[in-house]
């Protein structure tokens, strides 16, 4: 991640040098090519098999932004696309002589004396100034060597661990053997070759500032880009996803105004469909296709890159404040997997992404971020402050991790809403036991934060867990009692009525007081059959630690039962009942 960290930084040097140079980059325009068969398709990527974007005819001009294998990546007409090298001619500018005052260039705030004039070129768009490679090179401690018989020019720089080759007239360079088109070719003048000065800040990592006026470079190389990674670490890297692709991957996907699920529908995407990325807001793609502009969920597509790597996004974790808790999200963007290992007081993410936004953060929870780079993946290792413990959450689309401050004189109490995603746990007269029950856990833990009580819950949205991970989060987080909430169901219609559960494995004679004072404040409340208090075998109440019970509101499968449990008022009576049993086991 390192390396990502580089270029992103190299990208903003670049733009400081688009910024103080504007007579010669007022357009960013790249190399120019012309079409040399009577027709070429230009295609969606770089393959006979993708989508044609259009038809360019003999002569037609292209501007050249990138290339990959037998294919330029080109702009025509506004339009973006793939051409076949075959039938591109690619001219390199005629050079004309500068007519100006004598140009000067400081390397390093050292004067570079000079042979002669440096010239410039006309290209499409500007024109470029052509410096002295080598003079400037070695003044950056650069090695170079050139071949006389193939007139090429190798620099190795240890610095930036670049190893560049490029050919005089010949706009097609390497750059630690990717494929780069310069938008100047190289040229020779008295036995001195010649390179676009802004190659300088884009490939070596330099400084380069360009005044018109005096016609004076300043090129500065003096502190080196791993020293100066340390000065930015602390800012948030956006990640830049300008250039890269997205591949459907649902049978169908809706393209949208903005990045939310209530925003306006603009295309029905199908699944391979293939779009350029034009950014992203949190775990939404902004994407460009057939003319338009609109967000996808990234949950559902591949991103790719221009060589068709697949590309895997952990964006910047977005941060809330919320009561005590302190929240970090991370959007997964293109499929990334984060798994997290939470022991003690560190938090070990493991994430295949191969982009990742680093953040800095110490805060009142957060003593310390760290990456690493292994070959499974990327290690992200937070360290907690002491009385801070976490709750990792991670869904399809996002990775979250809530800190909160265990207190020492409130009570921490877990509430476990049963079942919940595949599994809707019972499920008749219209009404789905998940549901229900999560409607009603929430209500609990407001009532209980409202009663002083510290609350934690086993799961606040349509998540599921395996008994055993619901109590082992009861365990860790050494809750003060434990309660789960369920509803029932019977193959005989007529069974209905309340009944509560505890189990004497752990904290048996507490778990039995707690479930008789949240049974009898249910019966009262919700006027319900009373079923009474039962000793049962379930994981969540046999393998926590705590005073435990589990809690059976009603019947789904009986009518009467149902009817009540669609309402409101028996939902937060249910509640209500359950919250005032703890407080009476606590009185
Ligand atoms: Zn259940």
């Amino acid at each position: 991640m390192r390396q990502y960290i580089r270029y992103s930084f190299g990208f903003v040097l670049f733009l400081m040098f688009f910024a103080t140079v504007p007579a010669i980059t007022a357009s960013a325009t790249n190399s120019e090519g012309i079409v040399t068969v009577d027709q070429l398709n230009m295609r969606s990527s770089n393959s006979t098999s993708s989508s044609i974007v259009l038809i360019l005819k003999k002569g037609d001009k292209v501007v050249i932004k990138g290339s990959k294998g037998d294919w330029y990546h080109v702009n025509v007409q506004s339009k973006e696309g793939y051409v076949s090298k075959k039938y591109i001619e690619v001219k390199p500018p005629k050079i004309s002589p500068s007519k100006q005052t004598e140009t000067t260039i400081n390397v390093n705030g050292k004067k570079l004396e000079l042979e002669f004039d440096p010239p410039t070129v006309k290209v499409p768009g500007g024109e470029r100034i052509l410096v002295p490679f080598r003079a400037i090179s070695e003044a950056l401690g650069i090695n170079v060597t050139w071949n006389q018989s193939t007139r090429q020019v190798t620099a190795i720089d240890k610095d930036t661990n670049k190893h560049v080759v490029f050919t005089i007239d010949d706009v097609n360079a390497v750059v630690n053997e990717e494929a780069v088109i310069l938008d100047a070719a190289p040229a020779l003048q008295k036995n001195r070759t010649l390179l676009p000065l802004r190659f300088f800040s884009e490939t070596f990592g330099a400084k380069v500032t360009w005044d018109q006026a005096t016609r004076t470079a300043n090129i500065d190389r003096v502190i080196k880009v791993e020293e100066v990674i340390e000065d930015v670490k602390s800012i948030s890297q956006p990640v830049n996803l300008e250039g890269l692709q997205a591949r459907v991957t649902a049978s169908t996907l809706n393209l949208r105004l903005g990045p939310s699920t209530t925003e306006a529908v603009l295309a029905r995407l199908v699944k391979d469909q293939t779009v350029f990325v034009t950014g992203a807001t949190k775990e939404w793609l902004k994407v460009y296709v057939d003319g338009m502009e609109g967000f996808l969920n990234s949950a559902h597509v591949e991103i790719f890159d221009i060589e068709q790597k697949r590309i895997k996004v952990l964006a910047s974790p977005t941060i809330t404040t919320k009561d005590e808790q302190f929240i970090l999200s991370w959007s997964k963007l293109g499929g990334t997997v984060v798994q997290s290992n939470v022991s003690n007081n560190i938090v070990q993410l493991t994430t295949d992404a191969n982009l990742i936004e680093e953040i800095d953060l110490v805060n009142e929870a957060i003593e310390l971020i760290s990456y690493e780079t292994t070959e499974a993946g990327t290690i992200i290792t937070l360290t907690t402050k002491d009385g801070y413990s976490v709750i990792p959450l991670d869904t399809v689309s996002a990775f979250t991790l809530t800190f909160f401050k265990k207190s020492s004189t409130k009570k921490l109490i877990v509430i476990d809403a049963g079942h919940g995603g595949k599994d809707p746990g019972a499920v008749g007269n219209g009404l789905e036991e998940k549901e229900i029950i999560l409607d009603v856990s929430l209500r609990v833990q407001k009532l209980l934060e409202q009663a002083g009580y510290q609350v934690l819950m086993t799961r606040s949205d349509d998540t599921f867990l395996e008994p055993g991970e619901r109590a082992a989060f009861a365990n860790k987080h050494k809750a003060d009692a434990f309660v789960s909430v369920h509803a029932n169901a019977a193959e005989n219609t007529s069974a209905n009525g309340t009944e509560t559960f505890w189990n004497t494995t752990h904290s048996g004679p507490e778990s039995k007081r707690l479930a008789e004072e949240i049974q009898t404040s249910l019966i009262q409340k919700l006027g319900t059959f009373d079923r009474g208090v039962k000793q049962g075998n379930f994981q969540v109440i046999r393998s926590t630690t705590m005073p435990s019970v589990l809690v059976e509101l009603a019947f789904i499968s009986n009518k009467k039962d149902a009817e009540m449990m669609a309402k409101d008022d028996f939902r937060q009576k249910s509640a209500e009942a359950i919250v005032e049993g703890i407080l009476k086991f606590y009185k």
